[in-house]
């Protein structure tokens, strides 16, 4: 692994070449990044805990018939998974009103959004991900109409899945990002992670963060509310 050829770093993970030429190595990092990576910082145990989480709820999404690009798990903090070329679009699912939505277009945070909203962003850090139109889509032939009808589906009924599991558990999932990839025959796929870095949970009832907030709006202590989340869903860290 220490040996093993360096792909592509990003914000929070390092993608490793491995001996076979369709499979990768995904390493979590512990740094946690916000703003377009303009707050930066480490801490200890983030990679192992988001890890944990996206094992969690890709198990969870498989059950309910969504698959995913994980081929294994090595060990705490990284895995070996398909490899896919990954749509440049950063697909985002909106149940509640907060983040972005509230700053960009004045929604009143924690507003219940029916339906549920479906949006788009351009995965370019030099561009600061801006939000895609549909058209825009379509003019730059990132995806095809069929693949982008395949996306849509997909991201909401992986909302379904894990909004249904999080609200039995006592927990609002207020929004999250999803990433997809393409595969070599050409199948489109849930790729990246799943974990409070990629979406906004709420304790039932209130306003309470219980992911990546912590950090952007400096509420506490992120590791530790990371690790209460995972004591409310019976995750073993
Ligand atoms: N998100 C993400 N990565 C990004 C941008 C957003 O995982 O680069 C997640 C974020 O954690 C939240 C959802 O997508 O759950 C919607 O984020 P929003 O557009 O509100 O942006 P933010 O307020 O986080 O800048």
């Amino acid at each position: 692994m220490a040996e093993a050829l360096l792909l592509y770093e990003g914000k929070a993970k390092k993608i490793f070449e491995t001996d076979k030429q369709d499979e990768v190595i995904i390493s979590f990092k512990d740094d946690a990044t916000a703003f377009n990576g303009l707050k930066k910082d480490e801490f200890a145990d983030k990679g192992r805990v988001n890890l944990a989480f996206t094992k969690y709820f890709f198990n969870l999404l498989e059950t309910g018939g969504i698959k995913n690009h994980i081929v294994s798990f090595i060990d705490e903090t990284s895995l070996r998974a398909k490899k896919v070329s990954i749509i440049p679009l950063e697909v985002v699912v909106r149940n509640l009103a907060a983040g972005s939505l509230c700053r960009r277009l004045g929604f009143e945070k924690g507003i219940e959004l029916k339906p549920t909203l479906c949006e788009y962003y351009l995965k370019d850090d030099s561009l600061n991900d801006p939000i895609l139109a549909k058209e825009h889509i379509k003019y730059f032939n990132y995806v095809t109409e069929k693949e982008l009808a395949c996306i849509e589906e997909q991201a909401l009924r992986i909302n379904e899945l894990l909004y249904t599991h999080m609200e039995q558990k006592g927990i609002t999932l207020v929004d999250f990002k999803l990433e997809f990839g393409r595969t070599a025959d050409g199948q489109i796929i849930l790729a990246d992670e799943i974990s409070p870095d990629t979406c906004r949970f709420w304790k039932k009832g209130t306003m309470e963060s219980l992911d990546k907030d912590v950090y952007r709006e400096e509420k506490g202590d992120l590791v530790g509310s990371y690790k209460v989340l995972a004591d409310i869903l019976g995750l073993e860290l």
